[in-house]
């Protein structure tokens, strides 16, 4: 008996990872912030640099936490702090800190000469995404400061990066824009005297369909759980969803045609049907605005689900099948055996396939498979 639960195929992970890795031809930094984007921090880790991740990066320095605290050692990028935060322990534990800015090479600064050590810095400037980094026009002041850190002793500057706002259109006019000032980034930096082992600017989707992004590194993480990050472009890269998220059926009842069900009464059965409960709603990430559109699997059969997405229990349109209580239902999962994927799932609910695995979870456990001894 199980009654909702996520299975996370690590030997998909795996794969996923030694087939990107090949692909790129280059260093492999594979993103497991987000508890690997709901796949689970830890054993998605492991699974990747067994199978050749040579770093991971995560988003903040909790995450980084979780990962030194676990025993792994090895090259760790992160890139999202706040001012005032605690750098020591990552200083410490030769973590990768990214700055943004002259403040926050300011504050790194500061923490190195406590700690008695010198930082590990990458600098992530901002070729057009306008999120994170420095501004173009704050290039110089930042990459000068980074510059007399280094000669200061403070750090070394491993690597500059920056990210792609439109990578997942390959065709997109900002993908050439942004590389273009990646490359004057880096050339000004080079003139500074900043010599970074690692240039990077790629995500899953650059990685995947653009070659000449890959530069040392890739940033990859939708694509090491089996997720296509650019979908409706053809690229046929060889990945295996890793996220199968399966419940049992709570209880099958009978409704007569002009019933109504869940909440708002938001569907009316149009003729005599069954219908499945199935014991997982919005607390697990089942999206709400899923009502009526969601499908999944009932015993390898698709089925809808019908009125609105509850708290804790959605309903399937059975059409008359009375299977029994306890049989299975797989939510989403790699495609095959009338499966939905999260792919299809995102589209019904107008979001993308990273926010429906990385937002499920809530009361289910997590189960994993391919696990090494
Ligand atoms: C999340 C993130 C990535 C990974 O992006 P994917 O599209 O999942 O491969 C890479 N770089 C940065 C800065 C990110 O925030």
């Amino acid at each position: 008996m199980t009654r909702a639960e996520i299975v996370v195929d690590l030997d998909a992970v795996r794969h996923n990872v030694r087939t990107l890795r090949e692909l790129c031809g280059v260093t492999m930094i594979t993103v497991v912030k987000a508890d690997a984007y709901g796949h689970g921090l830890l054993p998605v880790a492991r699974a990747a640099r067994e199978a050749g991740a040579d770093w991971l990066a995560v988003a903040t320095l909790d995450e980084v936490r979780a990962l030194r605290v676990d025993g792994y050692t090895g090259p760790l990028l992160t890139w999202l702090t706040v001012p005032g935060e605690h750098y020591d322990d990552a200083i410490r534990a030769d973590v990768d800190l990214t700055a943004y800015s002259v403040a926050e090479l300011d504050e790194i600064a500061a923490a190195a000469t406590h700690v008695g050590v010198p930082a590990r810095v990458q600098l992530k400037v901002d070729t057009g995404l306008n999120r994170g980094g420095a501004s173009r026009s704050d290039w110089t002041p930042f990459l000068e400061r980074a510059r007399a850190g280094e000669e200061a002793g403070h750090w070394r500057v491993t690597g500059i990066w920056s990210h792609l706002a439109c990578a997942d259109q390959p065709d997109h006019p900002a993908n050439d824009a942004q590389q273009a000032a990646f490359d004057d980034a880096l050339a000004l930096a080079s003139s500074l005297g900043l010599e970074p082992d690692l240039r990077h600017l790629a995500n899953s989707a650059a990685a995947i369909l653009r070659p000449q992004a890959r530069y040392d590194a890739v940033r990859v993480g939708l694509a090491t759980y089996g997720l296509d990050p650019a979908p409706g472009v053809d690229h046929r890269t060889d990945l295996r969803a890793a996220m199968t998220v399966r419940a049992e059926l709570a209880l099958v009842k009978q409704l007569e045609a002009g019933d109504a069900i869940s909440y708002g009464h938001t569907w009316t059965a149009p003729e005599r049907t069954t219908i499945g409960l199935v014991p997982a709603g919005y607390a697990e990430g089942v999206p709400v605005a899923g009502s009526n559109r969601l499908e999944v699997a009932v015993d390898g059969k698709r089925r809808a689900v019908r009125g609105r997405v509850c708290m804790d229990q959605v309903l399937v349109d059975l059409g008359g099948d009375t299977p029994p209580a306890g049989t299975e239902v797989v939510l989403f999962g790699p495609p095959g055996e009338g499966r939905a994927t999260a792919q299809d799932w995102a589209e019904a609910c107008g979001t993308i396939n990273y926010e429906i695995v990385t937002r499920i979870g809530g009361r289910m456990s997590r189960r994993y498979t391919g696990v090494r001894a």
